[in-house]
């Protein structure tokens, strides 16, 4: 038996944002594409080293990218779709990303349940030759580097099939592609590479059974070739595919311990002797230390049901979502400075624990670890308060005085199609700016709130003008939906360095969450009513919900993340109670998070669904019937969370339809969905400004659905990324179609 130490990826983005900033030079021409590579393989380089120097034996490599690692294997296995097949190069690369005048860029998706999102393949029957010798480059110079160390990541064909949107059915699929995998892994062999970590996420889906078979004619063949080969499996437990997965011909398998009941399948099942097994016991997905009371235990009842069996100690996946460095963060309180665990602290947590486990005397080491967490968890904010507010919560905080069919005459009267925004307006840098200099003390508080007030009055202004029903102050504010509040919330912190890719070159800077949730004092309410006294329309209040401020930052270990859920949801409470009562008749909470945060089984999703639909109830049943309560939500694919959606309570829902051809539509249709809904007239995420023809055929397809009282104008998301030279053309010609689709209306009344 041996313990030794392993790597599934590393952040790739460079310490300093390297990688986004060659990139944005790259693409506005003022950096050689040489250049790009250039700086791209430094970042790279640099992982390497710091991986070796932390000492970690089998260090997975191959995994940095200029935009999406499945986009690269896409491109090196020639899964070229013919709209891109006319470019070349580096141009095709990046059209495929990010679409060119008139060429749709590939879908993107998240990846798994984590915040980064994937370019979708498109697998069609003319696959392009392909090309694998950046990849075959990047080994030869980790070699040299790492030497044997060195373990190339390579995303597993049935994983890549998964993924992708097939013309040509699986079968076919695969006896494609199966081919080009063996000469990859024969010019790797041809290297000297001993083992390729073959990444095979979708093994943790719940419903693979049925990809039982082509799962064995791949791995047989892959084995064939005679490279050793590693399984990788993450973010979840292999749950019923466990005992024919051990059984595949592979050299080791690895499994993610933070995340489902691995460690009971390992008790139950055992684990083949003659094969390693890869044990993610650090969590690559939060940014908390090992708390080594905790997980030792767990790796010493492995090492007993597994007797004599080779352990890898290692990250639960990719490190790819955490930063770098946690010591970076010198304006953090120390106390909670000791206790993130970045990349680089994770490196560090993978070698203790190997050493722990083999015995060699780190006491001196765990104790240290142990007086860090006992440090943080005295300073820890804890407010009694709010927890006894949970204690005593009673089913009527959850739920609205009068259910929607009561209380819906009560509320706002509008005209039929009712027309509106999703909240935010263009961030120009005129009003980026404003933020910059009044974080730097060059403008003073009053100053600051003088201009965002003057921002407001234009954008109510031009509302009126254009004639829109329900008005939005434009969130001229706020940097980011999530970063607004928890900066005003206690119980977060923020970093300064801690970055991580969302896609492409969008990195965030996920807030951490790390004590009780409280709010002090109104949040929204200022800028709400500066926007209300400039017009007699109805201003919606604006907030996030409480499942997207939490989705989108990096929970606390110690309680439940439906715990967390309902602190934020308290918070909000009191925020929509303060809007309501500053006279605002709609408030429009956001929760574009519900549906992405949605457990990987399925046997999973009712827990969640249970808790997360409750939270947006706790944080919106406090108001009036005669308050009209909007969510919005981006993502489509509603059909199997209707019921759940429907249980939401919100008066009016806003979604993205734009691009999924009205499914999401038909699906609340089908559902029967009775409340009412903004189905996105149009598609805020590109430049093109629609006309007004093709927005009424949009609504046209809306009236065909739903009955007309129920239907909402607006366009499918917030407007910040764009321009007001879109954003205004646009929104006159919405309100252009709706005036269209009224009088058609109209007309069908008077001639029944
Ligand atoms: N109100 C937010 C905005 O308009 C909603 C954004 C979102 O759902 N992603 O920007
Ligand atoms: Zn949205």
């Amino acid at each position: 038996m041996q313990i030794q130490t392993a790597t599934l990826g590393y952040p790739r983005i460079g310490k300093n944002r390297e990688v986004k900033k060659a990139l944005e030079a790259f693409w506005s021409g003022k950096l050689e594409a040489e250049s790009l590579l250039q700086t791209v393989r430094q970042v790279e380089e640099s992982n390497w080293k710091t991986q070796l120097e932390a000492g970690i034996d089998r260090i997975g490599i191959g995994d940095t990218t200029l935009y999406d690692h499945v986009l690269d294997w896409i491109f090196r296995f020639g899964l070229i779709p013919q709209r891109f097949q006319q470019f070349n190069g580096l141009e095709r690369y990046f059209a495929m990303a990010r679409g060119q005048e008139g060429i749709p860029a590939l879908e993107m998706t998240k990846w798994f349940d984590t915040n980064y999102h994937y370019l979708v393949p498109e697998i069609a029957t003319d696959i392009l030759p392909s090309d694998f010798s950046d990849f075959i480059e990047t080994v030869s110079r980790a070699q040299n580097i790492l030497g044997k160390k060195a373990v190339p990541i390579v995303l597993g064909p049935c994983t890549l099939l998964r993924l992708s949107r097939l013309e040509l059915n699986i079968d076919e699929a695969v006896s494609k592609l199966l081919p080009l995998y063996v000469i990859l892994l024969t010019e790797l062999k041809n290297l000297g590479i001993a083992e390729v970590q073959i990444h095979e996420p979708a093994l943790v889906l719940g419903d693979t059974n049925s990809w039982k078979e082509h799962f064995q004619t791949v791995y047989n063949s892959l084995d064939a070739v005679g490279i050793s080969l590693h399984l990788v499996t993450y973010f979840d437990d292999l749950g019923e595919t466990y005992p024919w997965v051990i059984d595949l011909p592979v050299a080791a398998i690895s499994l993610d311990l933070t995340r489902g009941r691995n460690s009971e399948l390992i008790k139950t099942h055992g684990f083949p002797q003659n094969k390693r097994l890869g044990v993610g016991i650090i969590d690559a997905r939060n940014i908390w230390q090992v708390r080594p009371e905790k997980v030792i235990p767990i790796l010493q009842e492995i090492l007993e049901t597994l007797h004599g069996t080779s352990l890898d100690i290692q990250p639960s996946a990719s490190l790819q979502f955490v930063p770098y460095d946690a010591k970076r963060e010198k304006r953090l309180p120390s106390q909670l400075r000791n206790v993130l665990s970045f990349a680089e602290q994770k490196l560090q947590e993978v070698i203790f624990l190997a050493r722990t486990i083999k015995d060699d005397n780190t006491k001196t080491e765990q104790e240290f670890i142990e007086s860090t967490w006992s440090t943080f968890e005295e300073f820890s904010p804890a407010n009694q308060s709010v927890q006894e507010r949970l204690k005593t919560l009673k089913i009527d905080d959850f739920q609205r005085s009068l259910s929607y069919g009561l209380r819906l005459d009560s509320q706002i009267s509008l005209p039929l199609f009712p027309t509106t925004t999703i909240g935010s307006f263009p961030q120009t840098s005129e009003v980026r700016q404003l933020r910059v200099r009044y974080k730097r003390g060059e403008l003073n508080q009053s100053e600051y709130e003088a201009a965002i007030d003057a921002q407001i009055a234009e954008s109510i202004k031009l509302q009126e003008e254009l004639g829109l029903d329900v008005l939005v102050h434009g969130e001229f504010e706020r940097t980011d939906m999530v970063e607004f509040f928890g900066q005003q919330l206690s119980g977060f912190a923020f970093t300064e360095n801690g970055w991580v890719q969302s896609y492409g070159s969008r990195y965030v800077r996920p807030p951490i969450i790390y004590g009780d949730v409280v709010r002090s004092e109104p949040m929204t309410v200022r800028e709400f009513q500066v926007a209300q006294s400039l017009t007699e329309k109805p201003v919606k209040g604006m907030l996030t919900a409480p499942v997207t401020i939490l989705n989108w930052s990096y929970p606390r270990i110690d309680v439940s993340r439906s715990e967390q859920a309902f602190q934020i949801a308290l918070a909000l409470r009191d925020e929509v109670a303060d809007l309501e009562a500053a006279g605002a008749k709609v408030i429009q909470v956001d929760e574009p998070a519900l549906r992405e945060g949605l457990p990987l089984k399925v046997e999973r999703w009712n827990e969640y669904l249970s808790w997360a639909v409750d939270a947006f109830r706790l944080a919106t049943a406090v108001v009036q019937p005669q308050t009209q309560i909007h969510t919005h939500m981006c993502y489509c694919e509603f059909g199997d969370i209707i019921k759940d959606i429907e249980r939401l309570d919100a008066d009016v829902i806003s979604i993205e339809n734009s691009r999924s051809n009205n499914q999401t539509l038909r699906e609340i249709t089908e559902g029967g969905y009775s409340h009412q809904v903004g189905n996105g007239v149009y598609d805020i995420h590109s430049p093109v400004v629609p006309t007004t023809e093709q927005i009424l055929q949009q609504l046209r397809t809306g009236v065909a659905n739903l009955p007309v009282k129920q239907i909402w104008v607006n366009p499918d998301c917030g407007l910040k990324t764009r321009r007001w030279s879109e954003v205004i053309p646009a929104l006159k010609n919405m309100v252009e179609a709706t005036k269209v689709l009224r009088e058609e209306a109209n007309a069908t009344v008077k001639s029944q």
